[in-house]
């Protein structure tokens, strides 16, 4: 530490907020420039989404090779992935070795929560309070929080009427829930409900799936990795993962090709289209999104995806009447693309059935089920599918207050604002990894946390070394830039439809596109920041 920190006597130079990946490689990083810190996390555990989300089927739907940390040359090459997709457990088990192989255990404080944050103006310092009742002082606050955090449960009449037991997918029970002989609701159609239904219908009784909204889903063709494939990816795993940061997801660089260079969807003909799909749904996985340069930005180009995978649903589902009500008539991808294992196919199975209620809504749940248009649906166990408060909700969960005492709350009562995703003005010394304003959920989130945590590393350490007290991002610096991640987002479909990027899924959250699409400008922009002297920050 630098003798000439104006903040006197912080018991820490920063509190992290979290021990998922963002808050583990904090530490790590900030350990790594001399800087102490330490971990509040919530759970019992390291892990974040990997210790919460624990329903059958969890998986993540980015390739294990390119889903994990890459800071570290021997981490990399030890570690043996089994799949192309990693179970929650696999992921789960990575991130505790991660922990112990940087002895970072010591550094964490489990099973507390913190529920205040509050900046002192006379002293620049920041005093973090948890429900254990501690207080701690320090330089800097990291809210390594996530962004698919704070459970969203929606606010049906009757919710705690039921006589049976309720699960969220995000809190999942470590001990696993046995649904044998259960008549089990599950509501929701998301990534999480498309991948718990079809291992939860091959257990149950039977599963009464509510859907408001249908989703679209490609196949994930998940399978055991070919230790030779694995080899050859490890002897060049530095280039790859470049390449993968120059990808507008930050994944996939080895196999996509430049947007550039991919034609419109509109530019080929009927049989060329159809071909360039099904080679995309045969290779399975998100990047059937990349099949063309315009999907995301044509309503026309993107009705040819729609409509393909539209064919798929009606190829799979036998009822022709099932296949229409799972058939959605959005733009693909303006919801999050998701990813699937035999999900459209578990409606041929006699034991579940689906009931839409995108017209006449949950009116409510009763002590024996679920009612929908005056008629009960009787079940055993309740499961919510039904997503989280994305990108700020666990930030709103916290009394966070800046300069003046100002809340974060009212200060994002329109929306967030943000500069680059990383600060917000009137909040010196506070940093968000991910936060809204930041590529965030529109990439492989380990390359935007790697990226953000080595960032805010660097601006501490330069910091330290020339003993500035705080940062703070200049409130003209953060008007720009929310300008400009609206501006880019405007030029995209994702304003669409009623997803959780945009808010909708929260009653009376502000609808604001939160994250902004494409990672290479975005870290170009962020480095280029670094560079001019932090430029849009007040260094004091
Ligand atoms: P998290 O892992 O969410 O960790 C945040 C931690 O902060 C949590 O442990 C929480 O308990 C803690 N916390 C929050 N508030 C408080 C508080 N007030 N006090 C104390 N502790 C607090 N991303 C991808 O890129 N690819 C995928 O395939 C993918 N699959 C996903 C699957 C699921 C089911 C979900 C929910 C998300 C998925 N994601 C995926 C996104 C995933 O959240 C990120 O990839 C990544 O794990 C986020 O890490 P994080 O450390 O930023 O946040
Ligand atoms: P989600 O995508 O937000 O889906 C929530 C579902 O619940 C939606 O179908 C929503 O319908 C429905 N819903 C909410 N309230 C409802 C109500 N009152 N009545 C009926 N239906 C209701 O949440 P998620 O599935 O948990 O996924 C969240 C994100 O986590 C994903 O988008 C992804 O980023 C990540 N994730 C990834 C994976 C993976 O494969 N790697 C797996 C799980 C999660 P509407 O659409 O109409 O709102």
């Amino acid at each position: 530490m630098n003798s000439s920190s104006p903040a006197p006597d912080p018991d820490v130079d920063l509190v992290i907020v979290g021990a998922g990946f963002a808050g583990l490689y904090m530490l790590h990083a900030a350990r790594g420039i001399g800087l102490s810190a330490r971990v509040i996390e919530a759970g019992s555990g390291v892990g974040g989404t990997w210790y919460w989300n624990r329903y059958p089927g969890a998986r993540c739907d980015v390739p294990s090779m390119e889903y994990s940390l890459g800071f570290d040359e021997d981490l990399q090459r030890d570690w043996e992935w089994t799949e192309r997709y990693p179970t929650q457990p696999e992921i789960l088990r990575y991130i505790d070795h991660v922990a112990d192989r940087f002895d970072l255990r010591d550094g964490i404080t489990f099973d507390t929560r913190v529920q205040a944050a509050h900046f002192d103006d006379a002293t620049a310092a920041w005093t973090t309070t948890t429900d254990g009742g501690e207080s701690i002082r320090s330089r800097f606050v990291v809210m390594a929080t996530g962004c698919l955090s704070a459970a969203n449960l929606p606010q049906i009449a009757g919710r705690d009427d039921f006589a049976g037991p309720t699960y969220h997918t995000g809190h999942w029970p470590h001990e696993g829930v046995d649904f044998t002989g259960k008549r089990v609701a599950v509501i929701g159609t998301g990534s999480s409900a498309i991948q718990s239904i079809p291992l939860i219908a091959e257990q149950a009784t039977h599963v009464t799936v509510f859907q408001r909204t249908p989703a679209y889903a490609v196949p994930a063709h998940n399978k055991p990795l070919d230790p030779d494939e694995v080899a050859r990816i490890k002897d060049d795993y530095v280039d790859w993962r470049a390449a993968a940061r120059d990808t507008t997801t930050g994944f996939g660089g080895h196999i996509r090709t430049d947007p550039e260079e991919l034609p419109s969807a509109l530019e080929v003909d009927d049989e060329t289209r159809r071909r360039m799909y099904e080679e995309r749904w045969e290779a399975g996985g998100l990047t059937f999104l990349g099949a063309f340069n315009d999907l995301l930005f044509s309503p026309e180009a993107n009705d040819t995806a729609a409509e393909f995978v539209r064919s798929k649903i009606r190829d799979i589902v036998e009822d022709p009447e099932v296949a229409e009500r799972l058939s959605p008539d959005t733009v693909v991808g303006c919801k999050r693309l998701c990813v699937d294992t035999g999900y459209y196919a578990t409606f041929n199975r006699d034991n579940v059935s689906l009931v839409d209620v995108s017209a006449t809504p949950i009116d409510r749940i009763t002590r024996t089920g679920v009612e929908v248009d005056g008629a009960v649906h009787e079940v055993d166990a309740i499961v919510f599918a039904t997503g989280f408060d994305a990108m700020t909700g666990a930030l709103d969960r916290i009394d966070i207050r800046g300069r003046g005492g100002l809340p974060l709350k009212e200060k994002w009562s329109a929306g967030p604002l943000t500069y680059l995703g990383l600060q917000v003005h009137g909040f010196p010394n506070l940093f968000t990894i991910t936060g809204p304003g930041s590529p965030s959920v529109l990439t492989n989130m380990i390359v935007s946390i790697e990226q953000h945590v080595e960032w805010i590393r660097d601006l501490l350490a330069r910091m330290d070394a020339d003993g500035t007290g705080t940062v703070e991002a200049d409130a003209d610096a953060e008007a720009e830039w929310v300008a400009y991640v609206n501006a880019v987002a405007e030029l995209t479909l994702f304003h669409g439809c009623s997803s959780w990027y945009l808010g909708a899924n929260v009653p009376g959250k502000p609808r604001v596109f939160m994250p902004l699409p494409g990672f290479p400008d975005y870290k170009a922009k962020c480095d280029e920041v670094a560079a001019a002297d932090y430029e849009g920050f007040s260094l004091a």
